[in-house]
């Protein structure tokens, strides 16, 4: 089965997932997006594709473009923790 097909998100607004940037008003839509995504039971396999896919836009597997891109960095420097 494709991971896609157990997806939270398939019953809600696809527009909850795609804040406009991450500061000020789309932080709450983002945490909206987040408790969805917190009851998904894909989580991993979602979060792990949007990661090797290099995803640039969206809320996938509770992480936002701008935590992936750090994910990435880190991992290609092999800085942080
Ligand atoms: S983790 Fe979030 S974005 Fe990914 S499939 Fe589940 S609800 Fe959708």
């Amino acid at each position: 089965m494709n991971w896609r097909e157990a997806a939270a998100c398939r019953s809600e607004d696809p527009e909850l997932f795609f804040p406009v940037g991450e500061d000020g008003p789309a932080r709450r839509q983002i945490e909206q997006a987040r408790a969805v995504c917190r009851r998904c039971p894909v989580l991993v396999p979602c979060a792990s594709w949007a990661l090797r896919n290099a995803e640039r836009d969206g809320v996938w597997g509770a992480m936002t473009a701008g935590e992936r891109r750090d994910v990435l960095f880190r991992r290609r420097t092999g800085s942080g923790p």
